[in-house]
This record gives structure tokens, sequence and C-alpha cells, in this order.
């Protein structure tokens, strides 16, 4: 497992715009946001890509999901509608291999593809 951005961030050795944090996991702003809410939750366990998740760990991502979700509620735009994107190795767009789930709200998002 090499050593990302979000891992330093999770050891807080860098700065970032911590949102939520628990035992299994820290949510932050994103530093480039690709909407007007766009936050990344990441697990605090060392997993490169999802093709690297174990069955075991599936919970993880579950809980990604429903952090993701929790936020949603409390910020107060649920109801509004957000998505959620993991994105996977080259052509997913992925650039920081350690897991992550995006969330983006704020205004009516594009359909996505090419
Ligand atoms: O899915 P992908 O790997 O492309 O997403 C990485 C995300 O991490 C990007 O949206 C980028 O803006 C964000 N990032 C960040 N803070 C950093 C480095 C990258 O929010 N210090």
């Amino acid at each position: 497992m090499s050593e990302t951005i979000f891992h330093k961030i999770i050891r807080r050795e860098i700065p970032a715009d911590v949102v939520f944090e628990d035992d299994h996991l820290i949510a932050f702003r994103d530093i480039a946001p690709q909407a007007p809410v766009h936050v990344l939750f990441v697990p605090k366990t060392d997993i490169a890509t999802l093709n690297d998740l174990k069955e075991d760990q599936a919970s993880i991502v579950g809980r990604l999901a429903h952090a993701a979700a929790e936020y949603a509620k409390r910020e107060g735009f649920a109801e509004d509608g957000y998505r959620i994107v993991m994105n996977c190795n080259g052509n997913g767009g992925q650039t920081v291999f350690q897991i992550h789930l995006h969330l983006l709200a704020g205004a009516q998002l594009g359909r996505f593809g090419t």
C-alpha cells in the first residue's frame, strides 16, 4: 500500500477542511470543487482502489455512503438530492490511490459519461 496525500490528511499532517470524522472515516471538502458542495469521504483502512476491496471489507464502502447521506441530511440538501461517485483507475479518472467517495450537491448536476 503506497502512501497518498489522503493518508497525510487522515494523520492531520497536512491541512484539510474536515467536516466529519469518526473511528472509521474522515470527510473533508474537495480542494478543487466540481459542484457547490463537494466533500470526499475517505476510510481510515488502506485500500488503493475499489478493485482491492475484499468481500469482508464491503461494509467500509457502505459506511462511506451512509456517512455521506447523514451529512446531506444534516446540511439540509438530502431532499433536493445529490450524487455520490467513486472513481477507479485510469478510465475512471482516479488520481488519488486511497479509495474515496465523492459527494456532489448544491446544483442540478449534468448527466455523467464521456
Ligand atoms: O477520484 P479522484 O482520485 O480523481 O479524486 C481525488 C480528489 O482529491 C480530486 O477531486 C482532488 O481535487 C481532491 N484532492 C483534495 N485535496 C488534496 C488533493 C486532492 O481534495 N490535497
